[in-house]
């Protein structure tokens, strides 16, 4: 179903013109209202009149992780700190946290954009969600939380974690969805299989994943493990949170964005122009509709492309691609940049290895240098007679060394540099314990 048909499916030009009214009257209230704003509009030489419509967003300034840091916690916002409901923050997956806040309108909203992506993912009104998601100051738990109230769902509450008793609720309480990270979805799915649950012996039939990046080899693990049809949630704290934009459970080729609240770019990460109709670069949204801290033209570092093709499941709202990585995550090996998910994608195709892996990067003589930890799957382990007495790999054996070689001809000839691989045996590799999964371990000297 549609959670807001009228605002999902609405006509491009209908769209364009909607985005261009919110755009002028958010540049005019920050403008009245955010000191950075004000000065960041005058040092552009752009006038909140001026902004005629979205084509204009081009010439507004660009606000970076920085400015919220700048201005540590409250400094960005536009209302006065009674108008407050609701403050989170960041995961500070690279950083300081940046702290974010709500009026009661913006909850509102979080609430809605939320309720629309789990529609879009295949929440029907009265399923039952299991909320996995970490509730606290990280936005994932409250903002899915209240997204499944608002499209009539009966929310589980669980939060990350205690995977034992997560496991024990989705056999006893049957909910037909279930949201939390891709990779600790990876780890219900074991704990389940050690408990011999077969995917069709439990209830859940849709899931939604985001919070970090993951790809379509990990999605058909997820799939297969727990008998749902996953769909990818996107979302940062500094624009509202999740439901930034879904994937349609129908199409599953790209996840919608709320493009009537969240407005979106893609710039090129060096030059920061608009890269051209399709072309892939760093997504770029400004925050159309938000009271308490509304930004514009926000710099997420994230890397992905857009396409405004018309999708099958009747919505028009433009579609991102799964993000590939993060500017931040980006590694330059030998000249050619690298992203993890892309050794993850290669990982994927082969079926001796198990979804679980971890890079560990070092630098040696200026040069940064990735070795893949790739986890071999227990079954691999048992037919190839390669297994010593503590569990994990013999290394030395042949079929380790051919599968070894195997590994590092397909990620030169995928991704184009050599890099060392290291075979790890089953359950050797970082799991999710309930939230973000951290697979690079970074041996680099600090600059
Ligand atoms: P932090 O930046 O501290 O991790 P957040 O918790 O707000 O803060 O996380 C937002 C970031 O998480 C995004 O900018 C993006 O890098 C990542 N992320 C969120 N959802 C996804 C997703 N579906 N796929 C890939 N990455 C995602
Ligand atoms: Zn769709």
């Amino acid at each position: 179903m549609i959670f807001e048909p009228e605002s999902e499916c609405l006509e491009r030009e209908a769209m364009r013109d909607l985005q261009g009214r919110r755009l002028r009257a958010l540049v005019a209230y920050v403008d009245q209202r955010v000191t950075h704003y004000r000065d960041a509009l005058a040092a552009s030489g752009v006038r909140a009149s001026e902004i005629r419509g979205v084509d204009d967003i081009t010439r507004l300034p660009i606000t970076r992780k920085s400015d919220l840091r700048d201005h540590y916690p409250f400094g960005l916002l536009a209302v006065a700190r009674r108008e407050l409901r609701r403050v989170h923050a960041s995961s500070g997956t690279t950083g300081k946290p940046t702290v974010v806040a709500y009026t009661a309108d913006d909850l509102e909203l979080f609430a809605r954009v939320n309720a629309r992506a789990l529609a879009m993912g295949g929440a029907e009104p009265g399923m039952m969600l299991h909320n996995a998601y970490g509730y606290g100051l990280f936005t994932g738990g409250l903002g899915l939380h209240a997204g499944g109230e608002r499209l009539g769902l009966n929310v589980v509450p669980v939060s990350g974690g205690m995977t034992e008793r997560q496991l024990t609720l989705i056999e006893d309480f049957r909910p037909e969805v279930i949201c939390c990270t891709p990779s600790y979805a990876l780890t219900l799915a074991s704990e389940l299989q050690k408990r011999g649950v077969a995917p069709d012996a439990i209830s859940l039939r849709y899931s939604l994943h985001g919070a970090e990046p993951w790809t379509d080899g990990m999605r058909a693990q997820i799939d297969a493990a727990l008998g749902v049809r996953s769909t990818n949630i996107y979302g940062l704290s500094e624009i509202i949170g999740p439901g930034v934009s879904n994937e349609c459970v129908e199409a599953r080729d790209g996840s919608h964005i709320m493009e009537d609240h969240f407005y979106p770019e893609i710039l090129d990460p060096e030059t920061s122009e608009p890269v051209p109709e399709g072309g892939e670069g760093v997504l770029v949204l400004t925050t159309l509709t938000k009271q308490a801290l509304p930004l514009l033209r926000y710099w997420t570092g994230d890397i992905t492309s857009l396409t405004r093709e018309p999708c099958p499941c009747g919505r028009t709202l433009a579609r991102m691609r799964l993000i590939k990585g993060r500017t931040d995550d980006m590694l330059i090996i030998r000249g050619v940049n690298v992203y993890p998910s892309q050794v993850e994608s290669v990982l994927a195709r082969l079926p001796a290895l198990a979804p679980h892996y971890r890079l560990v990067v070092s630098r040696e003589e200026m040069l940064d240098e990735i070795e893949v930890h790739a986890e071999v799957t227990t079954e691999w382990l048992a037919a190839s007679d390669a297994r010593s007495d503590d569990g994990s790999v013999a290394l030395g054996h042949a079929s380790a060394r051919e599968l070894c070689g195997r590994i590092v001809s397909l990620l030169r000839e995928t991704i184009g540099v050599s890099m060392r691989v290291q075979l790890l045996g089953p359950g050797q590799a970082p799991r999710s314990e309930g939230g973000k999964l951290n697979r690079v371990l970074d041996r680099r000297p600090a600059r």
